[in-house]
């Protein structure tokens, strides 16, 4: 029996209105083979206002990749958390290993935007996750309950509630190499032994999700496991098919 009751997909830089549209037209005609489970879709910013006319009636919510820290002004190609409000964005992703990796995004900047996403009350969904070379130097915890602890700086466990966490081991992201569901269980068994020593009870309902080529014939065992509540999808979040079958598994 899965345990997993979200998932989100990741498009990045990829799609377009005719993928809004088909997926979105898909994922309604077969809403009932996964209503137990709540979908977000991220598209690219420009996508984010067809997403939202497609998702009126639907149970599909919708996220964005990234947010400025600001709040507004001299920022020229940044959005601002009041501004994803006002498209209808209800979650954003932070700290994915491609915006610290090629935008060269810091532990202390991620800190300041989940601050700032949070306080205009937008869900945030904080993403963690070690290379290669620091999982063969035996130093993922350690990477991982940093990068956790760094984010989570000064977060107010009033605000608990409006978190998430996604493992997402770099090294299995876009490679087709996923964790094995005892390696991600590993991490997330710890996670959660984290997020309850941060902010106490709560940190036990803490939503944790794990990403890194999930696909369909991996996602049920993945989502099976005791501390994986579901998952951040990115390739196979593009295929209608596939999306379908990783939104069934968590159901
Ligand atoms: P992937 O990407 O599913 O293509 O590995 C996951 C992610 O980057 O969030």
């Amino acid at each position: 029996m899965p345990n997993a009751s979200l998932v989100i997909a990741n498009w990045k830089m990829n799609g377009n209105k005719a993928l809004v549209k088909e997926m979105t037209a898909f994922l309604r005609d077969n809403k009932e083979q996964f209503n137990a489970v709540d979908v977000v879709v991220c598209p690219p910013f420009t996508l984010i206002s067809d997403l939202t006319r497609e998702c009126y009636y639907d149970d599909i919510a919708v996220g964005a990749q990234n947010v400025s820290e600001h709040e507004s002004g001299a920022y020229t190609g940044e959005v601002s958390t009041s501004q994803l409000k006002e498209a209808g964005v209800g979650c954003v992703l932070i700290g994915h290993s491609e915006r610290r990796q090629l935008f060269a995004e810091n532990d202390e900047q991620i800190n300041r935007k989940i601050k700032s996403a949070l306080s205009a009350d937008l869900q945030v969904v904080l993403c963690v996750g070690e290379n290669k070379s620091q999982r063969d130097a035996g130093e993922t915890w350690n990477v991982v309950s940093q990068q956790v602890k760094n984010a989570l700086q000064d977060v107010a466990t009033d605000n608990a509630g409006k978190i998430v966490v996604a493992y997402e081991p770099v090294w299995a992201i876009g490679t087709g190499d996923t964790a094995t569901p005892e390696q991600a269980q590993e991490v997330h068994e710890n996670l959660r032994a984290l997020v309850v020593d941060l902010f106490g009870e709560i940190g036990n309902k803490l939503p944790l999700l794990y990403g890194g080529s999930v696909k369909p014939d991996n996602a049920k065992e993945l989502f099976s496991q005791k501390d994986i509540d579901g998952g951040l999808i990115g390739g196979a979040s593009l295929k209608t098919d596939d999306f379908l079958s990783i939104c069934q598994a968590a159901q």
